[in-house]
């Protein structure tokens, strides 16, 4: 019955109750047709897709964080958004990066010494991203159950939020960690003075390849039920926000020029405000 197939259910509590937070937000991004519509959960506060789309992978063909390979652009990424990485000396430890892209951090970890593996949710694109980097790419959940105990790192750089079954993978990615590893994970804020400022423009938003929003109280409460400790929170200072959403409010869609245009005002925002975006890390109990 399709009414039942529809009724919201918290991806984070199961409460089927919620609030309306942004009606009907088209893809401005890559402007792939629909409307989507986010809620506030009424029980745990998540912000949300009201429905999570069954065809979500369709919405990354010609994903640009997975093709943008121009020279400017990935000089402009490494810019304005490599300090959100983790960078610190690998000395051969093992590393799985959730959701890596184009491989553009794994091949930097590499160069630190860490033996770096990538998880990507399509099972052909993983395959063909492990050839052109030359470094393991891994798929599917079984796969990464596979993989249990055998990591110090687990990143999830900016995917956490492109997670329709976020709560179980984090399970799944807190058994990839040997005991004593850490996690580490970078993701938009949904409570930053960005997010209401810019509204349903929030460049960040990005419907509907950005599924949930868990807030700092969100992640913590999680990663202390699995067992973390050693629990840190950090504020992130990135300008594409703030340009995108520009961009948003102007011509109601991505527009490269106003993008690039944008990012230096978006820097100086990014750095007096400095709460469009956070990454939260904690250690798994040893
Ligand atoms: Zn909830």
């Amino acid at each position: 019955m399709s009414a039942v197939v529809d009724r919201f259910q918290c991806l984070q509590c199961a409460s089927p109750d919620a609030h309306s937070k942004y009606q009907r937000v088209p893809d401005r991004f890559h402007g792939f047709p629909g409307e989507f519509t986010y809620v506030t959960c009424a029980q745990c506060g998540l912000v949300q897709h009201e429905h999570v789309p069954p065809n979500l992978g369709a919405f990354y063909t010609g994903y640009r964080v997975h093709t943008g390979d121009s020279l400017l652009y990935r000089v402009l990424r490494r810019l304005t958004i490599g300090h959100c990485y983790l960078g610190a000396q690998g000395e051969g430890k093992a590393l799985l990066d959730i959701g890596c892209g184009n491989g553009f951090y794994l091949k930097q970890m590499a160069g630190k010494g860490w033996q770096p593996t990538g998880y990507e949710f399509d099972p052909e694109y993983a395959a063909t991203l492990s050839q052109q980097i030359e470094l393991p790419v891994i798929a599917g959940e079984q796969t990464l159950a596979e993989h249990e105990g055998r990591f110090d790192l687990v990143t999830f750089n900016f995917s956490f939020e492109h997670l329709d079954r976020p709560v179980q993978f984090l399970e799944l990615a807190a058994r990839a960690l040997r005991p004593g590893g850490q996690i580490y994970i970078a993701v938009p804020n949904i409570e930053s003075r960005e997010a209401a400022v810019f509204g349903s423009r929030w460049f960040h938003l990005d419907p509907p390849r950005h599924v949930s929003f868990f807030t700092k109280a969100h992640l913590r409460a999680q990663l202390e039920r699995l067992g973390f400790t050693d629990v840190k929170v950090k504020n992130l200072a990135i300008p594409t926000g703030f340009a995108g959403s520009i961009s948003y409010r102007l011509w109601n869609r991505f527009q490269g020029a106003t993008w690039y245009a944008g990012i230096i005002p978006g820097l100086l925002f990014s750095l007096f405000v400095r709460d469009g975006n956070f990454a939260i890390s904690a250690r798994r109990r040893a």
